[in-house]
């Protein structure tokens, strides 16, 4: 671990104004996923901004939807009454990630920002293109049974590891930036992350000195009654080889809308429209999610080690949909 140096940052601006003057600085949260990928030389920073003392806190959940301050723990919003009644799909994800100790410390924005658990790149003896841009990617022809089967490139297969991130993008959550010059913009989950290409150095369309402030989840019956499925190799502190969130309106006996998302299997939270699409106009049984399961994979892309996924992720959504239909 290289020496660093430390600031902490009073108001957002001095944040992003700190950031953006020094190339190699990094925003510290709750430090989780930070402090392991410095110790193990990973990512090298000159300087730690510490962003805790800002006031991007608060969940509140009106009409129109949830709104939830990038620094909210882990736990405290999965814990959170109204997330737990409104948006279960979320309260879930986040209570079937990492352990309690971690979920108290670490925060919603770092959360969305973790890095992946490509064994290669987080050992620094191998080359890897996401840690060393143009090194090569060992993980094409090695071993791949965690990587990706979706949106991959020549030049990364790496899973993203969030399972909050697949909650979201089910629900079609937005995250709010703020930059340098006190902008905010806000953008779609789904726009946020970048699939790898030719770069996957760069994992997301965030700009030079931007810092997420705020994460916004719309109202609708299919958040109230959403479901988020982990499947992993150990019941506890794994990541997930395949998870499904799934999110259904249903009336009168018939899906009036549909929202899902896979885990474990995209190089981003990976949506199936296609899914979504043929639930919609059904009836909730064990058949037509079966159906609609297929559709999900028509265009995965396994490579020699992950190839269960293809079957996996059918019977992880088609659970995830009779569960929560019950
Ligand atoms: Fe690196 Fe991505 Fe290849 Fe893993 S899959 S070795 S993260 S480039």
């Amino acid at each position: 671990m290289n020496n660093f140096a430390y600031t902490q940052a009073a108001s957002v601006k001095e944040a992003t104004t700190t950031k953006e003057a020094d190339k190699q600085a990094a925003f510290i949260g709750g430090g989780t996923t930070l402090i392991d990928i410095m110790k193990s030389n990973i990512e090298q920073h000159s300087l730690l901004i510490d962003i805790t003392k800002l006031s991007m806190t608060g969940i509140t959940n009106a009409t129109e939807g949830l709104r939830i301050g990038t620094l909210e723990r882990m736990s405290t919003v999965g814990e959170h009454p109204q997330v737990v009644q409104n948006y279960p799909v979320i309260s879930e994800s986040l209570l079937a990630s990492a352990s309690p100790q971690l979920r108290n410390m670490a925060t919603m924005g770092g959360n969305l920002l973790q890095k992946t658990r490509c064994g290669y790149y987080r050992d620094v003896a191998f080359p890897c293109n996401k840690r060393v841009p143009g090194s090569g990617c060992p993980a094409q022809d090695g071993d791949n049974r965690n990587l990706a089967i979706f949106g991959t490139s020549p030049n990364c297969i790496a899973t993203n590891a969030s399972d909050l991130a697949v909650a979201l993008v089910a629900l079609e959550a937005k995250v709010t930036l703020e930059n340098a010059k006190g902008q905010t913009r806000t953008l779609p989950l789904t726009d946020f992350y970048k699939v790898p290409g030719s770069t996957p150095h760069i994992e997301t369309h965030m700009q030079p000195g931007e810092i997420i402030t705020a994460i916004t989840v719309p109202s609708a019956a299919h958040a109230r009654k959403s479901h988020y499925l982990k499947v992993r190799d150990r019941a506890s502190y794994a990541y997930a080889l395949v998870s499904a969130a799934v999110g259904l309106d249903v009336q009168g006996g018939t899906i009036r809308s549909a929202r899902v998302a896979l885990g474990g299997v995209g190089t981003v939270p990976w949506r199936v429209p296609a899914v979504e699409k043929a639930l919609v106009g059904k009836a909730p049984t064990e058949d037509n999610f079966r159906a609609a399961a297929a559709l999900a994979v028509r265009d995965a892309a396994p490579r020699e080690h992950n190839k269960f996924k293809v079957e996996l992720a059918q019977r992880t959504l088609v659970r995830a949909l009779l569960e929560l239909t019950a």
